[in-house]
Order: C-alpha cells, then sequence, then structure tokens
C-alpha cells in the first residue's frame, strides 16, 4: 500500500519527496512491482468491467460506459487512476486497450441481440497511445465484425490531450471509424486544451462536462459559468452533451435549466457489475425499476 502511495505521489507530480535518492529508488521499485503485478493480472484474468449508465432527463438509461476494475489478490480492488498511466508507459495498454474493446463489444451485441430492452449504447474509453497505433482502426474494425457488435451503438471517449498533437492523422482515422458507424464522445472537457476551429473540424457526437465542473456548480459561478458554455457550444455545434458526476437532484436541476438533459453520476447509477445494469434495463418492461 505504501509503495502504491508513493508511486501515485510521484506520478501527480505533486510531491518533491520523489527528488530524494532513496525515495525515487522506491518509486522504481513500486513501478516495476506494480508492471509486474500488472503483467499477471492480464494473464490470470484480474481484470474485468464495470458499467455506469447515462440517462436522460427522465432518467431513462440511453447507454453505459464501460470502466475497467481490477481485484488484484492482495490489495483488493486498484482503481484505474492507479495503473492506466503504468499501461501507457510500459505500452501494455494497447493489450488492455484491445481486451476492454473486445469484452465491451462482445458484451454490447449479447445486449442487442437478447432484448429490445437492452438496445443501449457503449462507451469505451480510449487512451491516446491506444487511439494513436497504427492498427487501431484495424482492430476496431476486427472486433465489430467477430463480435458482431453493432457500430452505430459504440461510442470511444476520447480526451483534449489526444488533439495536442499531429491532429490531421488522429482526424483522418476517426473519419475512418466514423465510416465505421462508430461515434465519438469528448471525455473531460473542459479541462484541456481546446480550440474551436478545431473542434469544429472533428466528426464528435458529444461532448461530457467534466465532473470538477459539477461538483460546485452550485456554489461556484465560475463553475456554473464554463457548463453553461461547454452547453452552448455543443448546441452551436450541433453536438449532444452529458454531464459527468451528477450527484444530487439540485445538480441535475440546475443543469436541466441550463440546457443539459443528459446525466452520469451516483445520483443515477453506480458503476457496478453487468447484472446491475441488466436488471433496471429489464426491469423497464414492468415500470418497477428504472
Ligand atoms: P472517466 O472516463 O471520466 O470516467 C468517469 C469516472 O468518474 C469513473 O471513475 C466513475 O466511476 C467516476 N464517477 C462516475 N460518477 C461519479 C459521481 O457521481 N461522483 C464521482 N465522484 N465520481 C463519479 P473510475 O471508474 O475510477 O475511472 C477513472 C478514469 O480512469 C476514467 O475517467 C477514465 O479516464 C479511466 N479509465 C477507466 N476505465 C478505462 C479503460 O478501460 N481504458 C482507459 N484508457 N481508461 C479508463
Ligand atoms: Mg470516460
Ligand atoms: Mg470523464
Ligand atoms: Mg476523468
Amino acid at each position: 500500500q505504501a509503495d502504491l502511495a508513493m508511486y501515485r505521489a510521484k506520478d501527480s507530480g505533486r510531491n518533491t519527496l520523489c527528488f530524494f535518492e532513496p525515495e525515487m529508488h522506491q518509486v522504481v521499485k513500486a513501478r516495476a512491482a506494480l508492471e509486474a503485478d500488472f503483467r499477471k493480472a492480464l494473464r490470470e484474468d484480474q481484470l474485468h468491467l464495470h458499467y455506469q449508465p447515462h440517462v436522460d432527463d427522465q432518467g431513462h438509461i440511453l447507454g453505459a460506459e464501460a470502466l475497467l476494475r481490477w481485484s488484484h489478490p492482495e490489495r483488493g480492488m486498484v482503481p484505474p487512476m492507479e495503473f492506466i498511466a503504468v499501461a501507457e508507459q510500459t505500452g501494455l495498454i494497447i493489450k488492455l486497450g484491445r481486451w476492454v474493446l473486445q469484452t465491451a463489444c462482445q458484451q454490447l451485441a449479447l445486449w442487442h441481440r437478447e432484448s429490445q430492452w437492452m438496445r443501449i449504447n457503449m462507451a469505451v474509453n480510449v487512451s491516446a497511445k491506444q487511439f494513436r497505433h497504427p492498427d487501431f482502426v484495424r482492430e476496431v474494425a476486427e472486433i465489430l465484425q467477430s463480435t458482431g457488435a453493432p457500430a452505430q451503438h459504440l461510442v470511444l471517449e476520447l480526451t483534449e490531450s489526444l488533439l495536442l498533437e499531429d491532429t490531421e492523422t488522429v482526424i483522418t482515422r476517426m473519419n475512418a471509424l466514423r465510416e465505421l458507424g462508430v461515434g465519438f464522445a469528448l471525455d473531460d472537457f473542459g479541462t484541456g486544451y481546446s480550440s474551436l476551429s478545431y473542434l469544429k473540424r472533428l466528426p464528435l457526437s458529444l461532448l461530457k462536462i467534466d465532473q470538477s465542473f459539477v461538483r460546485d456548480i452550485l456554489v461556484d459561478a465560475n463553475d456554473a459559468a464554463i457548463a453553461e458554455m461547454i452547453i452552448t457550444l455543443a448546441k452551436t455545434l450541433g453536438l449532444e452533451v452529458i454531464a459527468e458526476g451528477v450527484e444530487t437532484p439540485e445538480q441535475r436541476d440546475f443543469l436541466l435549466e441550463m440546457g443539459c438533459h443528459q446525466f452520469q453520476g451516483y445520483l443515477f447509477g453506480r458503476p457496478g457489475p453487468v447484472d446491475q445494469l441488466e436488471k433496471r434495463l429489464v426491469g423497464r418492461r414492468t415500470g418497477t425499476h428504472n
């Protein structure tokens, strides 16, 4: 646990302790240990996906976001923020990302085959390194093909940082995926660099208002102003918009008043195993859930 904490401190770049030799050694050791553990996790099925619903203004489920979970045999549940960065740095993200996409698409295909109540969208997070890998488009096409998942219901979540470098390649690649029917969401929107002229050129379908603006939206006028600006921007560009991290009815109502009609957050459901979501979807039939 101490190793992981140290590792996290280093990664966030906040802890100057890291510059002292012994601690530096600790950090390197912790990272190596984490990497070894992580390779093992991939081999031994310790990874799985949780699903969090996103809903419309009636609270009806429109889709789900697949969120990676690692149940470590000793450390328990390790949150993604603690291992995704390592996976990126070591290149393991390629294998990991493929596994996530494959698993989520299998699930999506199953839902769409199984019942009309389960024909929802699936959002999958894609890291910059994964997206930039030359085989990415081919891999997505193959996964769609082999799983039979409906491309029109797959949404890839990208972050603004991806757009910083080599924009032309990114846009070309996005267009190729768009041709397959896949949609794109810009995740954590508002936290990174974004140029308006540039957003206009991307084949996006959805902006996700970052949860950091939602958290204090009722008390912080700046956060409220930013959220409102994102909603207006989405409208102007003809995109859908969803607020992340909605935890209270007051936050939802405030966002609703500003013109946001889609939500994701603990208020509407925490990320959980697939049957938790399926129960709610099936409950639609009788109107007893959801
Ligand atoms: P994200 O894509 O922005 O996902 C939303 C995060 O907010 C999730 O954290 C979710 O559990 C959390 N969340 C949802 N509703 C609420 C709420 O009402 N309040 C609060 N406080 N939090 C809420 P999680 O699952 O820990 O994932 C963190 C990040 O890790 C994700 O942020 C995403 O960037 C990354 N991640 C997760 N799974 C994957 C994956 O399969 N591949 C990649 N590349 N990244 C992933
Ligand atoms: Mg996301
Ligand atoms: Mg987000
Ligand atoms: Mg985030």
